[in-house]
């Protein structure tokens, strides 16, 4: 990597979702080489067209292995800075590492926190907004106690180990030198979100695309908060860069508030679609495991107060560029 760049970047699930976009603002707006560890399980690029598209192949290297692997290797470079959003992710995606996701977790976040004190690397770890269980009716702030509901599922496994590790960062930040930040992206929409995971912003436009019935889950009332990638990945290099030590910071835009019915109703509108909505029970698609979360939207004022944090991407224009991006059967 050129020697003349301001500094070094560490990017663990640099090709996911978040992370590719992460890693392409991080390359247009800072003098930065970027390095990204991926195992590509659950990528949607693909890689060489990805690469041809940012253009920047001597500020981009990467290993294609698990977070695990990269961090047992000896004579690893000293990198200043290390974002870490690999982890298994999504209702359905979540289900078949039932048991496991806890200690991949655990094991995950302890090797990048390990590395970093040792080379004295700023830490900026993303969490989940499911860390809140249900919020107040839906609404989570950082200021509220953290909820557990009493009924175990995967996806409560996945929540919980997020929690544990953030303590444990939030704790090692103040009785070492550890130097981490923490991020809990709400509902997260945009292009190179798959169509497959089960996220329901790509699978609605992917039915009512195909004239297929759109699926909403129970009675359609659900509310959720969706946020534009671009808006995410803005607002976690703003954490790296100006969050406070030790603290979290909800990313989530409560302008974009709605419920899944309505969400329905605006895609069948927007792709001009003849699709009909059809309520079903989840769990007869996805199997007995599968867990609905709460109402879950975000108190988004500590990263707009502190950290400056706009986003710029209202529902309307995050549909139509997901819709633009299913539409085209882009790969990158
Ligand atoms: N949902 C739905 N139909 C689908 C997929 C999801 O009604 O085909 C609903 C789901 O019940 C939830 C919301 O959409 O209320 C967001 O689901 P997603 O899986 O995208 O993320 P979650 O917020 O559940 O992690």
């Amino acid at each position: 990597m050129d020697k003349t760049l301001a500094k070094s970047v560490l990017v663990t699930g640099g090709f996911g979702f978040i992370g590719s976009h992460l890693v392409e603002m991080l390359l247009e707006k800072q003098d930065v080489g970027v390095h990204v560890v991926d195992n590509m399980v659950t990528s949607p690029i693909h890689l060489p067209a990805y690469l041809g598209q940012l253009g920047q192949s001597d500020r981009v290297s990467y290993d294609l292995c698990t977070v695990k692997e990269f961090f047992s290797r000896k004579n690893l470079p000293v990198f200043n800075e290390v974002y870490h959003l690999a982890s298994v992710v999504g209702p359905v995606g979540v289900l078949k590492h039932g048991g496991r996701i806890l200690q991949s977790t655990v094991d995950d976040s302890y090797a990048v926190a390990d590395y970093c004190l040792r080379v004295k690397a700023k830490l900026c770890d993303v969490s989940t907004s499911e860390v809140y269980g249900g919020g107040r009716d839906g609404y989570c702030s950082e200021k509220d106690s953290m909820i557990i509901p009493p009924k175990v599922s995967v996806r409560l496994e996945y929540a919980v180990a997020k929690l544990g590790c953030e303590v444990a960062l939030m704790n090692m930040s103040r009785v070492t030198e550890l130097d981490t930040r923490i991020v809990r992206p709400f509902n997260v929409a945009g292009p190179r979100q798959s169509t497959e995971g089960g996220f329901v912003l790509p699978r609605f436009i992917k039915q009512a695309l195909a004239g297929e019935l759109i699926t909403v889950y129970g009675d359609g009332r659900m509310i959720r908060a969706f946020t534009h990638v671009r808006d995410v990945a803005d607002g976690i290099m703003r954490t790296m860069c100006c969050g406070r030590r030790g603290e979290a910071y909800n990313m989530g835009n409560p302008a974009n508030k709605i419920t899944i019915l309505e969400l329905a109703k605006q895609v069948a509108e927007i792709t001009g679609s003849r699709s009909e909505i059809s309520f079903v029970d989840p769990k007869t698609l996805w199997g007995p495991l599968f867990e609905e979360a709460n109402d879950k939207y975000p108190d988004a004022d500590r990263a707009i107060n502190e950290l400056g944090w706009r986003p710029q991407y209202d529902l309307q224009s995050t549909i139509l560029e997901t819709l633009e991006y299913i539409r085209a059967g882009r790969v990158n």
